[in-house]
């Protein structure tokens, strides 16, 4: 097994990496920038080097610094979590080039599967049903309002380069691609560097479902059954769960398999995911595949028992998996949510700063259901303006769904965040609505259920325990007063 093992990346996933590499004895280095200097990661790792200046552009995003890293440190390996360089082909080269075993899929995989374009043929390939549409460049405006009206309004205009819910626009009629078209280019040009578009159907009210796949070097692959991320804000996933409360047995089974097909098809050698939007009806088509560990990847530790960044580890080193598809079974439920710093009482604007309280629910088994909080701060530290506003992810596991709801509802109340905006009274909010409980949920969810915008919730059953308890002991204070 590897003896040193370099992360590359900040915050709450480098803490998750480094738990599991020191639970398996595998010393860690962090790369750090300047804004992260005195960060949980950088306290928690065994050796440290910093990279430079806190713009990921100067730092985590730079190749050369992160190999000179462990070459100075004598990393035997790199795990490059989720976002940065993690799904950069080239990067996965490199390393490989230089000696350096990158911990995530080989290169032509990842080459396949990062680009939405090249990952539709594969998958269309490999038989894997795929939303109707265009599966290709498309050159200008003309063409892009001929291929919506041979699919049909809406459809999606979407960035082949993609990701983060970002260079995505839908559109209804002619006029929508008119302008859809121009700018959705102009957004993948500025993000990704990278101007191709395709168009194809948007499914209405879909739901978010994706197969968790785990690959080795030995040409096996499984599934880790599905999650469901449909609580979604402008594309981007806010509450997770796994399993989903739509699927039954043989959906679950056809999704897996078709996963799996896709996986084996470009020799698919880590953990990865397999995104599909689902009908109501439980009808599924692919959207995309991550080749890399998903920010929501805790939800299917907690009900399949395993811990994915070992998986990832043991198939780096050459590992053959220690498990068949037989051997794997759902346990219980689980839910994630992510606590953003952004104010849901202001459009959810971000709302950086200093964490002033920090104090989350304690972790572990309590009152029929469990808590785990992934996070990469402490009291104190600060929230910057360089990276992702992702403060913790929160997850309740319990053997049913309602059961964990109810604990998520709770480990949300126990919560207390001081210093900056955050979403918690919004995601508590969620955990109360009768949709959410019903599990008749969507992508459109948010919208539909808060048109305006948050407000604010109604009271919990145990925020009005809490004021009722207050108003009688205000009243006998009041009533002694009176009487002396
Ligand atoms: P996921 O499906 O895991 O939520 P997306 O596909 O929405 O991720 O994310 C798009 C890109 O943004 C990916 O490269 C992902 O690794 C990165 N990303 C998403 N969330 C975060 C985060 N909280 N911190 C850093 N990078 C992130
Ligand atoms: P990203 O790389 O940003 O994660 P995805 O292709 O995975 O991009 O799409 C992000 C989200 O947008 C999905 O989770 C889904 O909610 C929505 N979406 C994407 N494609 C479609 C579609 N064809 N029809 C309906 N919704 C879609
Ligand atoms: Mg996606």
């Amino acid at each position: 097994m590897f003896s040193k093992i370099l992360i590359a990346n900040r915050g709450e996933i480098a803490v998750r990496v480094i738990k599991t590499c020191r639970r398996l004895g595998i010393a860690t280095v962090v790369v750090y920038s300047d804004a992260d200097a005195g960060s949980l990661a950088v306290e928690m790792a065994d050796e440290t080097v910093h990279i430079g200046p806190s713009p990921a552009a100067q730092s985590y995003l730079v190749a050369d610094k992160i190999i000179g890293a462990c070459k100075q440190t004598g990393a035997q390996a790199i795990h490059p979590g989720f976002g940065f360089l993690s799904e950069n082909a080239s990067f996965a080269q490199r390393c490989a080039d230089e000696g350096i075993v990158f911990i995530g899929p080989n290169p032509g995989a990842i080459q396949a599967m990062g680009d939405k374009i090249e990952s539709k043929k594969f998958a269309a390939q490999a038989g894997v049903s795929c939303v109707p549409g265009h599966i290709g460049e498309i050159a200008d405006t003309a063409e892009a309002v001929k291929i919506s009206e041979q699919i049909g309004y809406p459809v999606m205009i979407k960035a082949s380069a993609g990701g983060g819910g970002k260079g995505i626009r839908v559109a209804w009629t002619r006029q929508d691609v008119e302008e859809g078209f121009p700018a959705v280019r102009a957004e993948a040009k500025a993000s990704f560097g990278d101007d191709r578009i395709f168009i194809e159907k948007f499914i209405e009210s879909p739901r978010h479902i994706e197969i968790q796949v785990l690959g080795d070097k030995h040409g096996n692959v499984v599934h880790l059954f599905e999650r469901e991320c449909s609580i979604q804000r402008r594309n981007q996933k806010v509450i997770e769960e796994a399993p989903s409360p739509l699927l039954d047995e043989a959906t679950r089974a056809a999704m897996g398999a078709q996963a799996v097909a896709l996986a084996k098809a470009v020799n698919y050698d880590s953990a990865g995911t397999v995104e599909f939007v689902a009908g109501q009806d439980k009808s599924f088509f692919f959207l995309e595949m991550n080749t890399r560990l998903q920010v929501e990847h805790p939800v299917t530790e907690l009900i399949t028992g395993l811990d994915l960044v070992e998986q990832m580890i043991r198939s780096a080193w050459g590992e053959t998996l220690a498990f068949e598809q037989k051997d794997l079974k759902i346990n219980g439920w689980a839910i994630e949510s992510r606590i953003y710093a952004e104010d849901p009482y202001r459009k959810f604007l971000p709302s950086i700063g200093r964490l002033v309280r920090y104090d989350p629910p304690s972790e572990g088994e309590k009152d029929g259901y469990t808590v785990r909080n992934d996070a990469g701060v402490r009291e104190g530290d600060e929230i910057s303006m360089f990276y992702d506003p992702m403060i913790s992810k929160l997850c309740t596991w319990a053997p049913t769904r309602s059961a964990a709801i109810d604990g998520m509802g709770r480990a949300l109340e126990d919560f207390h965040i001081e210093g900056l905006g955050q979403n918690i009274p919004f995601l508590a909010a969620v955990m109360d609505q009768e949709r959410f409980r019903s599990g008749k949920i969507s992508t459109n969810y948010i919208k539909d259920e808060f048109p305006e915008g948050f407000t604010g919730g109604d009271p919990t059953p145990t925020q009005l325990d809490i004021l009722t308890a207050v108003g009688a002991a205000m009243q006998r204070v009041y009533a002694a007063r009176a009487r002396s």
